[in-house]
């Protein structure tokens, strides 16, 4: 039987506990899962393609059946069909993702009808969570240890700043 490969494509500026929530919920529908790190053209990065590559592979290396993997200005389709993927898995937090994301699924049918686009909701405990946020509270010094993997957690007080541990 031909193995049942999902992508779940993203910024992921940073991975936060409600990207990793999905990733553990999709690795229990599909065979193997690859959180893909993309360039999200309308946003400015804070962690590079490297950076968060090996951010994501560090917080899910307790999952087998997850591989991370860098595709920084590619379509997201053209990416999946390169790896065999036949799924694309993407989180819906509210009615305003749901909107857009639907609008990208769109798209991206109609560019390779072959590839279905999953949509998994986000667990009520994390659907006010976004990377935006978490960066605007690490930024002035609060503290995101609840909201994302220990590994991103590090990276992003290194790269902003300790303030939350000189106060
Ligand atoms: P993008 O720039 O492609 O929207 P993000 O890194 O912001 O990338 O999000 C990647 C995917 O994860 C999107 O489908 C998004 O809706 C979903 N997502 C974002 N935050 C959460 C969350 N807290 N819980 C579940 N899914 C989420």
């Amino acid at each position: 039987m031909t193995k049942k490969i999902a992508v779940f494509p993203g910024s992921f500026d940073p991975f936060t506990n409600g990207h990793l929530d999905t990733v553990k919920r999709a690795s229990r529908l599909f065979d193997e899962v690859v959180v893909a790190a993309m360039t999200n053209t309308s946003k400015k990065p804070l962690f590079s393609s490297e950076e968060k590559l090996a951010l994501i592979s560090e917080s899910t290396a307790g999952l087998p059946n997850v591989k991370a993997m860098a595709a920084p200005k590619r379509l997201t389709v053209e990416f999946a069909r390169s790896i065999g993927a036949q799924f694309m898995i993407r989180g819906i937090r509210n009615v305003s993702d749901f909107g857009y994301e639907a609008d990208i699924a769109t798209v991206n049918h109609d560019l390779d009808p072959e590839i279905e686009t999953v949509f998994l909701l986000a667990d009520k405990q994390y659907d006010a969570l976004s990377s935006t946020i978490i960066k605007e509270v690490a930024a002035f010094g609060g503290d995101v240890h609840r909201f994302v993997p220990a590994p991103v957690e590090a990276a992003l007080y290194a790269k902003l700043g300790d303030a939350h541990q000189t106060k």
